[in-house]
């Protein structure tokens, strides 16, 4: 079945389509993976909700018997023997994996520039509605010149949606990075509850706030996806006991008992007026359609990006000491001593993003650092939580904000700034939602007067994911 908007609409009543795929399926695609085994038997029955349906998966979750690099020399040629829970779940339901992709390296970045693939290209910079109007100014100039990053850490996974190469793809989320790439890429990027989803065989960035995320091209397709990925898992102590159920989103939802939230410290000086207009625009459409829009206070948000900064990397600074040559990951030639190896292991197998913030977070984590610093940003990081449930509490639905400053920038331009120096702006109005453990989609809002797409973005209560992917549809 052809949709107008691309999208798979599976849905647990019908029989699954394919979608804009025209084409029958290779034999080798529909037998699975095993190239070596031959096709198998033609099947009377559907294996589940996404049988015969492409997905792509971010290449920090373990793919069993596929290499899994983190797009790092460090785990370069690894093969994990597992598949995480969330990888093993789609393949469950018959999903078709297409490909690892390109992410910053162990997720750290807002570009995905920051890997030892090299950087990914969005696929927007070749779009016709960009380069009509990008000729007009540049009378010719070499094509390719000047693309456009995708954002990050995703980026791989935005891409692969937004070129349409497969219906959904797996992020992850610690800071932002599913959003943020699919705000840049114009597709819709979920960040479920923490919890919601189990993170066995991700591998850790920050372990209390990393979230397996989902890209897909509507919203339906994602509320499919987090059915299929939801639940708890006896593997991560951390996921939710209460079980949880597959849902589906109505057609048409009546916005009028609804209160949508606009925090004042998010019109930050940075924002670009062109995203401004539109996320006012989007408060006024709900507005006109019965919502009561009202401005809400988080005041803490102007500590948020500093203590994101502070917790992040004590937590990378931990969990990366790990690979160390001997345990897990890389080891390099050097055996004057244990300490030289372990240097130059590390050297060797890390950029200099991840081990500038291996050392910052030791520093933070320091006995005489502790306590005014970990030990502060963690109570820093309660008020910013708390600021977000009183303001669910006083009646707010839903929070509606920008995903991004901006539409999505050239390479060239993207890389004058440092990996920190970025991060520090692109996160700014998503890494809060994850020291706060709540859900939130960035969906695509418009095209930008330079044809590009901007995203905004919704962030619900705690738990009510389903809630906050309809009013997002
Ligand atoms: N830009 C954030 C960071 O570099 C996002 C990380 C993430 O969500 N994986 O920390």
């Amino acid at each position: 079945m052809t949709t107008k908007d691309g999208c798979a609409h599976v849905s647990r009543q019908q029989p699954l389509t394919f979608g804009f795929f025209p084409v029958t399926w290779p034999l080798w695609w529909q037998a699975g993976y095993d190239d070596h085994a031959g096709p198998d038997p033609p099947r009377s029955h559907s294996l589940g909700d996404l049988d015969g349906i492409p997905i792509a998966v971010k290449d920090n979750f373990s793919t069993s018997g596929i290499e899994t690099t983190c797009a790092s020399n460090m785990l370069k040629g690894y093969v994990p023997p597992y598949n995480a829970t969330v990888v093993q779940k789609l393949l469950d339901q018959g999903a078709l994996l297409m490909g690892k992709t390109n992410l910053d390296e162990f997720a750290m970045g807002s570009g995905s520039t920051d890997g030892i693939f090299g950087p990914v290209k969005n696929p927007w910079s070749y779009s016709k509605q960009y380069r009509g109007k990008k000729q007009q100014k540049t009378h010719g100039e070499d094509e390719d010149s000047n693309w456009l990053i995708t954002g990050g850490s995703s980026g791989g996974s935005a891409a692969a949606v937004s070129a349409f190469t497969c219906f959904a793809a797996l992020g992850s989320d610690t800071g932002g990075s599913t959003r943020n790439p699919a705000a840049h890429c114009g597709v819709v990027g979920l960040k479920p509850s923490y919890g919601l989803v189990s993170r066995h065989g991700l591998i850790p960035l920050v372990n209390s706030m990393d979230v397996p995320g989902i890209l897909t091209r509507c919203v339906d397709d994602a509320a499919i996806v987090l059915g299929v990925l939801a639940g708890h898992d006896p593997k991560d102590s951390t996921t939710v006991q209460d079980p949880v159920k597959p849902f589906m989103l109505p057609s048409l939802t009546d916005v009028s008992k609804l209160c949508v939230g606009i925090p004042k410290e998010y019109l930050t000086p940075e924002l670009s007026s062109e995203v401004q207009s539109l996320w006012s625009k989007a408060a006024d459409l709900f507005e006109s359609e019965g919502a009561k829009v009202i401005e809400v206070s988080l005041p803490h948000t102007s500590y948020s990006i500093v203590c994101y900064h502070v917790l992040c990397t004590s937590e990378v600074a931990s969990n990366m000491a790990r690979f160390d040559g001997l345990e897990y990951g890389h080891r390099c030639d050097v055996d004057v001593s244990t300490e030289a190896m372990y240097a130059a292991t590390r050297r060797e197998g890390f950029n200099d993003v991840v081990r500038g913030r291996i050392l910052s977070g030791n520093f933070f984590l320091l006995k005489e650092n502790y306590e005014n610093y970990f030990v502060k940003a963690q109570k820093v990081r309660r008020l910013i939580a708390n600021d977000f449930v009183n303001v669910f509490k006083s009646g707010v639905d839903v929070l509606l904000t920008p995903t991004t400053l901006s539409e999505a920038v050239p390479y060239l331009e993207f890389i004058k700034e440092d990996n920190r120096t970025r991060s520090a702006q692109d996160d700014i109005f998503t890494q809060a939602v994850n020291m706060a453990g709540l859900p939130a989609v960035s969906i695509p809002m418009a095209l930008s007067s330079q044809g590009l797409p901007v995203g905004l973005q919704f962030i619900g209560r705690a738990f009510c994911d389903q809630q906050l992917l309809t009013v997002a549809k």
